[in-house]
């Protein structure tokens, strides 16, 4: 009796067959010149190409073969479902929808709740200001064991998951030509060029093509990579100059974070919006609710840290900064299981890709070299 994954994985098998057969949307995305290259489409091959799918719906809207008609293509659904399920199957587990957003909620809350608690009302609601204001109301060492066990966890489940889904997805492929790769890879990677679609950009609301997706995803991920870059300014301020948070308007951190913050919060806001106004059409519902709690959580966090910088020197920082170090929490217990992994598990699969895209480009390579 087949499994649900087994149903998943036949059916993205059917509908890209179709697709390797037709070719006509090959010039939409990496997907279909991947497809080409394994007219087998294994079940790895499935979970390759489906995280390199990056939801454009290019395809959909071009589509001859969607439903009402019988070979029912709806490849965009298909490869969400089947993203969905390589996360489950690297990570190892994966809660519900209404499991993962009640994860989220109950880590934003619970260092409030534990603030309230064991933090005196007279600190926790005083007004601190200078140096180590920060501290005065959740002690350091609390913070740095909290963050350690909070970050390091999550973090090397989600390389472990990377590990094995390499070894899925790029076994055959040697040191060299992985190294050779990564350039083009990372370039892929910064410029979120399989964003552009066929050239034209994502059909975010229905067949009229736009930039808007991609410049929101790169406002989020510059965004991301800002506030982490004001967290190890902060972490070399401490140790390596001696400096204690809070720290001046014109710092390192101050900038880095604030900016990044902005960035972040506005590239959330901007793909609530693309989200909220989506044609249903192409997607798969069961896959909305992972959607909406890393934006929540995305946008809680930078509204957060933005509300804690402008407000630091008030009596609202107390809480202000338990509930800021509560999304970031959030962020971190609810990575391994959300929608989040898409990011590592794209990275590796545009990395696969580059790899093909170099053996193609050999002089000597023949087209079904694998
Ligand atoms: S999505 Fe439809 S039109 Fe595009 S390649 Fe597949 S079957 Fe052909
Ligand atoms: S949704 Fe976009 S990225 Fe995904 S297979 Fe279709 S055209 Fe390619």
């Amino acid at each position: 009796m087949p499994t649900p994954d087994t149903m998943i994985l036949d059916e993205a098998r059917r509908q890209m067959t179709v697709c390797v057969v037709c070719k006509y949307c090959n010039g939409y995305c990496d997907v279909f010149r991947a497809a080409d290259r394994r007219p087998a489409l294994s079940d790895a091959d499935l979970l390759f190409l489906a995280n390199l799918c990056h939801h454009c719906r290019n395809c959909w809207y071009a589509c001859q073969y969607r439903p009402p008609h019988a070979f029912a293509v709806a490849l965009p659904a298909a490869l969400a479902r089947v993203r969905v399920l390589s996360w489950r199957r690297f990570v190892g587990l994966r809660p519900s929808p209404g499991g993962l957003a009640g994860l989220a909620l109950a880590a934003t809350l619970l260092v409030p709740l534990l603030a309230v608690l064991l933090v005196p009302a007279e600190t926790l609601f005083a007004t601190h200001r200078g140096p180590g204001a920060f501290h005065a109301v959740i002690p350091r060492d609390a913070m740095v064991w909290g963050a350690a066990l909070a970050i390091l966890g999550p973090v090397g489940w989600v390389a472990v998951a990377m590990v094995r889904f390499w070894r899925a997805i790029g076994a055959d492929t040697s040191g060299p030509q992985v190294a050779a790769a990564v350039p083009l890879a990372l370039r892929d990677i910064v410029t979120l060029r399989n964003l552009s679609g066929g050239g034209a950009g994502c059909n975010d609301r229905d067949d009229a093509a736009s930039g808007a997706r991609r410049r929101a995803h790169h406002l989020v991920l510059w965004g991301f990579l800002l506030t982490v870059a004001a967290t190890l300014a902060a972490a070399g301020a401490h140790h390596l100059l001696g400096m204690r948070a809070p720290y001046p308007w014109i710092s390192a951190p101050v900038l880095l974070g604030t900016t990044g913050g902005v960035a972040l919060l506005a590239g959330v806001a901007a793909l609530a919006w693309i989200k909220h106004r989506a044609d249903p059409a192409p997607e798969a519902p069961e896959t909305r609710t992972a959607e909406w709690t890393l934006l929540a959580v995305l946008g809680a966090a930078a509204a957060s840290g933005l509300a804690l910088l402008v407000l630091r020197e008030t009596a609202a920082m107390g809480m202000l900064l338990a509930l800021h170090l509560g999304t970031v929490l959030a962020f971190f217990v609810t990575l391994p299981f959300g929608k989040m992994m898409h990011a590592p598990f794209r990275a590796l699969a545009l990395l696969r890709a580059a790899i093909d895209r170099q053996e193609t480009a050999r002089p000597h390579a023949r087209p079904q070299d694998p």
